[in-house]
């Protein structure tokens, strides 16, 4: 009776050198998305996908973590959807609202987005734990909390179809980009990303928040690369409490020949000496 075979649609949005995912998947009677994207443009082409290319009403929103990149444009992709479950953790939500009121004002300036930004941003309105499984259309989505990594509260969604797990996995992996460090919380990521190599076969297909699907070893690479940024950075570091531009500079350019493109790597520069205090308190250096 339940023969659909769901499909996923990857929506990658570029804001200049910005590049972030979200996903559309196909139920046999609707949509759900995982995750948004930021700007009012992308979110019109994430909308377009669903009116005109699937044909399908857009019937819930799964978010992986509360960064604005992902949440800000679900006001605009749920409007005309009626009272549609936005679902995420607490802590996703916490963040959500955090940042918002940390950002939001920049955000929406003429620095920053201006008019593209949603006026309006709309929150989380069904809460889950880590375990529980969301079923919508005739979908399972599956929820693990790994803790604060990328963001304050990072979770993976995951589905099966046929004999694939598919794992949305937000930030907890760049496919080969630079990887935004703020947060600070590296030693749990380290350790999260560790436990998914062992927990995850080499059948599971990740979709990343940002860059292409990949497999279990992407985990490896990304392990790899937040070690060598680690290593340099506490090298530079030393007893002082920040870098100099001139050693920020040998931080880019260790980061760079890890990297095989420059995408992303502009979030580097961005709140440098808040990004360092926050991984000096993590106590991972
Ligand atoms: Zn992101």
């Amino acid at each position: 009776m339940h023969d659909f075979k769901p499909k996923i649609h990857k929506y990658e949005a570029t804001i200049g050198n910005f590049f972030v995912n979200a996903f559309l998947i196909e139920s046999e009677n609707g949509v759900i998305a995982v995750d948004s994207t930021l700007a009012i443009p992308s979110t019109n082409d994430l909308r377009e996908i669903i009116q005109n290319k699937i044909k399908k009403d857009l019937i819930g929103v799964l978010l992986t973590h509360g960064h604005p990149d992902h949440y800000t444009g679900v006001a605009e992709l749920i409007k005309g959807y009626g009272d549609i479950p936005v679902i995420a953790t607490q802590g996703a939500l916490n963040q959500c609202l955090a940042r918002d009121e940390e950002e939001g004002g920049y955000l929406g300036s003429d620095q920053a987005f201006g008019a593209l930004y949603p006026k309006e941003r709309v929150f989380p309105n069904q809460l889950v734990k880590s375990g529980d499984t969301v079923t919508l259309d005739n979908l399972s989505f599956t929820i693990e909390n790994l803790g604060a990594c990328e963001s304050d509260d990072d979770s993976l969604w995951s589905m099966k179809i046929d004999n694939s797990l598919h794992v949305f996995s937000g930030d907890i992996v760049y496919n080969h980009m630079h990887t935004f460090f703020r947060d600070g919380h590296v030693s749990n990521w380290l350790k999260q990303l560790d436990y998914c190599i062992s927990k995850f076969d080499t059948n599971t297909i990740f979709h990343a928040g940002h860059g292409e699907e990949m497999g279990i070893e992407m985990l490896y690479w990304k392990r790899g690369y937040i070690q060598a940024f680690l290593r340099k950075l506490k090298d530079l570091l030393g007893d002082k409490p920040t870098l100099s531009p001139e050693e920020q500079q040998l931080l880019f350019n260790t980061l760079k020949s890890y990297l095989p493109n420059e995408k992303l790597l502009f979030l580097t520069g961005w709140q440098f000496d808040d990004m360092v205090t926050a991984v000096k308190n993590d106590g991972v250096l």
